[in-house]
């Protein structure tokens, strides 16, 4: 407490004093410079100035309060909270100003901290490679904060999205799209606000101010009353995926057609080309196959070897392109009965060989017969009547395959030299 004379050198002095005593270093007069730092000694010269100059006017003095920054001895600094009360006689005269400090470094250090934290996160979000947007939770909803990255995805200035509301206007011009886009992300913000948490990431198709459309992910963190909104543009990705899609679309394409092609390549390779039968190749094959299976399993296995009768005499007197028809619905009428495990095969020239799995010699010579009877009971365009031969013989156990041939050939001979138009059994299995 110190009294004011009306000199500003005075003042000094005595304001010296005052702020002195709210001082940790106690009640010593000490000049201003050593006393408060250099923002602290302007602020104090102000009131000083303005005290003198409403002293000189006659006007009554005003109560103020600063924040002032002090040095300690230890070269440390403290803020405090300084009121400054004018005393003065009854008939207004000021006698004494009253000075009242609080200290209150701690929050000042804590509002500082508070802002340096809050200036680094602006920083970090700065350089992220995503887009960030701040937007408050407030009734305002203004947007806060945009990191550069959200600027040049989107490319809208502050001015044209000030608010949330003017995001999404901007943002979803297409007011259908616009609304769907507010029920999905209203309702996870406010899920997100209940738990103080995320909001699920959506994926949106986001207008930015070019025109251009993006596929933009975007996802949110509600903190306190703020969110956080991340903004990553996933187009290009898109796009690969897109051309990916295709790409491997057109691959299974031209790989079904090659399957296709591959197929149709092996059924060539064991068809026989003028009758659509398998070729000697194919019965090759089969027959191996069958010999096994009647060899594992005991089952009987039959071979029939037909031959069209006279078919030179066809040829000479038709010509060999009706000769080739005669084969043709010769093998048809054959297939139409055949069972389906009976393989008709083309042996060469017009001999044909049918395999037949399960078939003892006696149900084989019915099933020539029965072939038999189909090809000579109705007649032939062009030619009229074909008939032919057909041996038959039935596997015997441990039997080489030639030579199981050779007896089909020669029941097939005797059929021949029997006449034609029959089937004859391989005398083996007559024994
Ligand atoms: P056989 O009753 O003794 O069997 O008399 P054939 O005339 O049928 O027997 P041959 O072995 O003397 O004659 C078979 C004929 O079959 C000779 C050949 O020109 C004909 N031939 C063989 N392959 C084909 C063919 O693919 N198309 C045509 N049109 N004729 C064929
Ligand atoms: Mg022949
Ligand atoms: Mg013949």
């Amino acid at each position: 407490m110190d009294h004011v004379p009306g000199r500003p050198d005075h003042l000094r002095q005595s304001l010296g004093g005052a702020t002195a005593r709210l001082h940790p270093n106690g009640g010593q007069q000490q000049p201003l410079e050593e006393i408060l730092t250099p923002e602290s000694q302007a602020i104090t010269l102000d009131y000083f100035w303005r005290l003198a100059f409403l002293l000189q006017a006659g006007l009554p003095l005003e109560r103020v309060r600063y924040e002032l920054e002090y040095r300690c001895k230890d070269g440390s600094t403290i803020w405090c909270d300084v009121y400054v009360l004018p005393v003065c006689t009854a008939d207004g005269i000021p006698v004494e100003l009253l000075g009242m400090s609080r200290d209150i470094t701690a929050v000042k250090r804590a509002e500082s901290e508070a802002k340096r934290s809050e200036r680094r996160l602006r920083k970090m979000l700065e350089h992220l490679p995503v887009g960030i947007a701040v937007a408050s939770l407030q009734p305002d909803q203004r947007i806060l904060h945009r990191n550069t990255k959200f600027d040049q995805t989107f490319g809208w200035t502050p001015e044209e999205i000030p608010t949330h509301d003017a995001w999404f206007l901007r943002a979803y011009p297409d007011a259908d799209y616009r609304r769907v886009v507010l029920d999905q992300w209203g309702a996870g913000i406010a899920r997100a606000v209940a738990q103080q948490g995320q909001v699920t990431p959506h994926e949106f198709r986001v207008t930015s101010r070019d025109g251009t459309v993006k596929d933009i992910v975007i996802s949110g963190t509600v903190l306190d009353d703020r969110l956080i909104c991340s903004f990553v543009d996933i187009s290009e990705r898109k796009r690969f995926e897109a051309e990916l899609v295709q790409a491997r679309d057109a691959t299974e394409t031209a790989n079904r057609a090659l399957q296709k092609a591959n197929a149709e390549l092996q059924r060539l390779a064991v068809t026989d080309r003028l009758t659509g039968v398998g070729n000697r190749a194919y019965f090759e094959e089969a027959v191996a196959a069958e010999i096994a299976r009647a060899a594992r399993y005991g089952a009987p296995l039959s071979l029939l070897l037909l031959d069209i009768d006279h078919f030179k005499a066809i040829n000479d007197t038709h010509g060999h392109l009706v000769g080739d028809q005669v084969s043709i619905e010769l093998t048809g009428r054959l297939g139409q009965h055949l069972r389906e495990v009976d393989v008709l095969a083309r042996w060469g020239g017009e001999e044909f060989v049918i395999p037949m799995p399960h078939c003892g010699a006696i149900q084989a010579l019915h099933a020539a017969e029965k072939l038999r009877a189909l090809v000579a009971d109705r007649t032939f365009p062009e030619v009229g009547a074909v008939t032919m031969s057909i041996g038959v013989a039935e596997y015997q156990p441990h039997e080489r395959d030639n030579a199981w041939i050779k007896r089909v050939d020669d029941a097939l001979y005797a059929a021949k030299s029997g006449g034609r138009n029959r089937v004859c059994l391989s005398t083996r299995e007559i024994r």
